[in-house]
């Protein structure tokens, strides 16, 4: 089976430490499939085929150069010998949830990556400005400012990643979901979606590796506070204004 890489822990992240953790080049090293965000949570990292890909806040999608940085994400070198599954009727982003559960269900306990694919009749996703300034706010605070797109009849893919509940505080227990377009011309951190077929394919992955941050400011986080209630605010929920 192979490795789930993170750099950063979620909780780290959750409280505005935002600087790098690892470059892009490296990250890339670690593998060629995942999702993140970049230093200053610059937008939404899709990391895809090998190259790293930011939804921003303005709605495009811009490719990031190796020397860039990654303040949070997670990557594996995807096997693409698995075999391809389909799913259909998805009219949610909690039917997709129940769809993939009996594919893991055998399970909870490890990592597991999909790369999918396919037409989207909505794409809701969203992604957050740049944090240009220190202190840096916390994610809950950003994420406040956060801009929405909703796509229809969009063609793409998604990656996503599934953590054990066990990792609360160092990363999102269950589902995350990343979406880049298949022009590559939108992307972001999905809040629902529909599709009549996704083609999926999934890695089992039992073996995980983390990098933390150097930076001074980790040094002093406290990094047991439960934030719980804030994740799931922030990962999960659409800002309506
Ligand atoms: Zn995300």
């Amino acid at each position: 089976m192979n490795k789930m890489f993170q750099a950063s822990t979620l909780n780290a992240l959750m409280l505005g430490n935002y600087d790098s953790t690892i470059s892009v080049s490296k990250m890339l090293e670690k593998g060629d499939t995942g999702i993140g965000t970049y230093e200053g949570l610059d937008g939404e990292a899709i990391f895809f085929n090998g190259k790293a890909y930011k939804g921003t806040a303005l709605g495009n999608v811009v490719e990031m150069k190796k020397e860039d940085n990654v303040a949070f994400g997670n990557v594996t070198k995807f096997d693409e010998t698995v075999k391809t599954n389909i799913i259909v009727n998805i009219n949610s982003l909690a039917d997709f949830k129940n769809a993939l559960y009996p594919y893991i269900k055998h399970n909870l306990n490890q990592f597991y990556v999909i790369k999918s694919e396919g037409v989207f009749k909505n794409m809701h996703v969203r992604a957050c400005f740049k944090q240009e300034t220190k202190p840096y706010k916390t994610l809950a605070e950003v994420a406040s400012c956060q801009r929405e797109f909703k796509y229809q009849n969009v063609s793409g893919y998604v990656i996503a990643i599934y953590c054990p509940n066990y990792v609360e505080g160092i990363n999102l227990p269950g589902w995350h979901f990343h979406f880049l377009s298949k022009d590559y011309s939108k992307g972001g951190h999905i809040l629902d979606l529909s599709s009549d077929e996704i083609f999926f394919k999934l890695n089992e992955q039992n073996n995980y590796e983390i990098v933390l941050p150097t930076n001074e400011e980790f040094t002093k986080l406290n990094l047991c506070e439960d934030l719980k209630a804030k994740t799931e605010a922030v990962e999960g929920a659409s800002q309506k204004k």
